[in-house]
């Protein structure tokens, strides 16, 4: 039984729950106390720190890679590619007017694409740089964010690429001092976060809504917005979002590495970057996708392995290369792959946060999704 105490304060009702404190729930209450301050918020979060993607990820600010925005304006047009390129832009800006680069390790180190010969990008790769680079220089104020940079590639510490594009807008973040600088800051402006509680279920109200934890406790609110990505399935089952479970090694430190900044290869399917003097290397999801739609976090030998395996094939060092730690993630996909915000019943908002790609998209899909939730409330 609550006392008066805990009904009155914690489990009070309140104007918004958010069920999830990853970054997509961190920035949408942010954003929702931006535009009203005196909204009421409660933040349900079912671990004792946030456990998903958001502090498990690879810690990149995402900017874009050059293959895959020409893959986005074949497949969405080049508005659309602009766009998304946009959000991401604005949502590194957003990010750093909030916390210093100090707070957040954030690393404006550059980053790379290692690109086969065999992609259909290769053989016109300059006019491609070029053309986007065109492309791009409104919305980022440069006239060259992409450059051939596959002459220099021994020297950036790679071998056995055949081309490397350089990208000067990428940049490294330390992904649980974000989460953490963030959490602050809600709090600060007046949200309740509740760890350790996992809502079982939900239902629509006629004047709101009502949520049921694990525990048996009920709480109600105006309007609810889910914010549990690879983990929607279970209590948005329509939705359909599958899990994508994304592993991560980081080495033993080198001696010396040459190697410094963020790179992707295999349309994003492989990234690695320096941490210091070691690598954070995570991906090759694409082994056994089947596998990999998963929202276990134990990870597999197989792809520790095989990441290992690729650093060796592909870092210049003398040096011995060896796992020190590994972890994994969970990532949501959408079945457009594209990111999502959606009212799924009455009050209910769902905010999917961006595949692969949530650090520099969640700042501006809150910004979204606040808009509609605010025409409801
Ligand atoms: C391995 C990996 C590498 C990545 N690398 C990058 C990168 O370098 N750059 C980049 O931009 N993006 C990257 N991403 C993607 C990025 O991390 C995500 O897009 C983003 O963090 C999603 O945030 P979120 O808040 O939507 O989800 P999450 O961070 O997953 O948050 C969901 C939260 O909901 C909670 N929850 C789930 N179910 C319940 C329930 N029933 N009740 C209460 N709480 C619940 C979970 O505990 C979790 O804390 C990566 C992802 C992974 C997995």
């Amino acid at each position: 039984m609550l006392s008066f105490w805990e009904k009155d304060s914690y489990y009070a009702n309140t104007d918004v729950i958010i069920i999830g404190a990853g970054l997509m729930g961190l920035w949408s209450a942010l954003e929702l106390k931006k535009q009203r301050p005196s909204l009421s918020i409660t933040i349900v979060e079912r671990n004792s720190t946030p456990l998903g993607a958001s502090t498990r990820n690879a810690g990149f600010a995402c900017f874009g890679s050059l293959t895959e925005l020409l893959f986005d304006e074949a497949k969405l047009g080049t508005n659309a590619m602009l766009d998304i390129l946009e959000a991401r832009f604005k949502g590194i800006q957003k990010i750093k007017s909030h916390f210093s680069a100090e707070t957040i390790q954030f690393d404006p180190c550059g980053g790379y694409e290692a690109i086969p010969a065999s992609h259909a990008t290769a053989a016109n790769l300059d006019d491609h740089i070029q053309t986007l680079n065109q492309l791009l220089s409104p919305i980022t104020k440069l006239d060259q964010t992409f450059t051939n940079q596959s002459a220099e590639m021994r020297k950036i510490g790679l071998k056995n690429f055949d081309h490397l594009v350089g990208n000067v807008l990428e940049a490294g973040i330390h992904s649980g001092k974000l989460v953490n600088a963030l959490s602050k800051l809600v709090m600060e402006k007046g949200v309740t976060i509740l760890y350790g509680l996992e809502v079982k279920d939900w239902e629509s109200e006629r004047n709101g809504v009502q949520i049921q934890m694990q525990n048996g406790l009920k709480l109600c609110a105006n309007q609810l917005i889910s914010c549990v990505n690879g983990f929607t399935q279970q209590l948005i089952p329509s939705l359909n979002i599958v899990p994508a479970r994304g592993q991560i090694i980081l080495t033993n430190a080198f001696e010396h590495l040459t190697m410094k900044g963020t790179f992707h290869y295999d349309e994003g399917f492989y990234y690695w970057r320096n941490l210091g003097n070691r690598i954070l290397i995570g991906g090759a999801r694409n082994l056994d996708f089947k596998e990999e739609e998963t929202t276990d976090l134990s990870g597999t030998e197989k792809i520790r392995t095989h990441l290992l395996d690729f650093l060796r094939q592909h870092i210049v060092t003398h040096e011995n290369i060896v796992m020190d730690q590994y972890w994994s993630g969970i990532m949501g996909f959408t079945p457009t792959k594209e990111p999502l915000i959606e009212e799924v019943a009455p009050n209910i908002f769902a905010a999917i946060a961006c595949n692969g790609m949530g650090v520099a998209l969640t700042p501006v899909m809150a910004e979204k999704l606040a808009i509609q939730v605010m025409a409801n409330v």
